[in-house]
């Protein structure tokens, strides 16, 4: 059995589309990235590929890569599954928490867990998924980002 811890940003700005948990998700900014910027999916890779120690999503999907612009992050998700899966895990749980002044991710929840569980081949209670703000404080407070946090545990399948 093994952890792995996933922690990412991503600035908002206007005219960007919202990408979040798979999902998109109406509101007057998105997040900017070489992919689509889907910062909850960003940090389950992290977390799995460090349960894995398999390295950062940066290390194998580098933003310098043409091949991954604009890129469906769940290709990345479903990439990073086969990975672990090739090492012999299975996932055990992850946990999610996404930090955003704005917009209410709450009621986008039920259908994230439902579209990442299908990605990632497992059970939506495999998958939960937390919201937070940040009080109006710092750059999230300011809604010049969204930031989100994320642990999985594998086990030996
Ligand atoms: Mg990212």
């Amino acid at each position: 059995m093994r952890i792995g811890y996933g922690y990412d940003v991503h600035r908002l700005a206007e005219g960007e589309d919202l990408w979040l948990g798979g999902i998109l998700i109406p509101h007057t900014k998105g997040a900017v990235g070489h992919s689509d910027a889907d910062v909850l999916i960003h940090v389950i890779c992290d977390a799995l590929l460090g349960a894995a120690d398999l390295r950062d999503i940066g290390f194998h999907f580098p933003d310098t890569d043409p091949k991954y612009k604009g890129i469906d992050s769940k290709k990345l998700l479903s990439e990073v599954m086969n990975k672990i899966r090739t090492q012999g895990y299975e996932l055990g749980n992850v946990d999610v928490t996404v930090v955003a002044e704005k917009p209410k991710i709450n009621p986008h929840i039920t259908e994230m867990k439902a579209c990442l569980s299908e990605v990632m081949g497992v059970e939506a209670n495999q998958v939960s998924i937390k919201a937070t703000t940040s009080e109006r404080l710092g750059f999230v407070g300011l809604e010049d980002g969204i930031s989100a946090h994320a642990v999985a545990l594998i086990l030996k399948s």
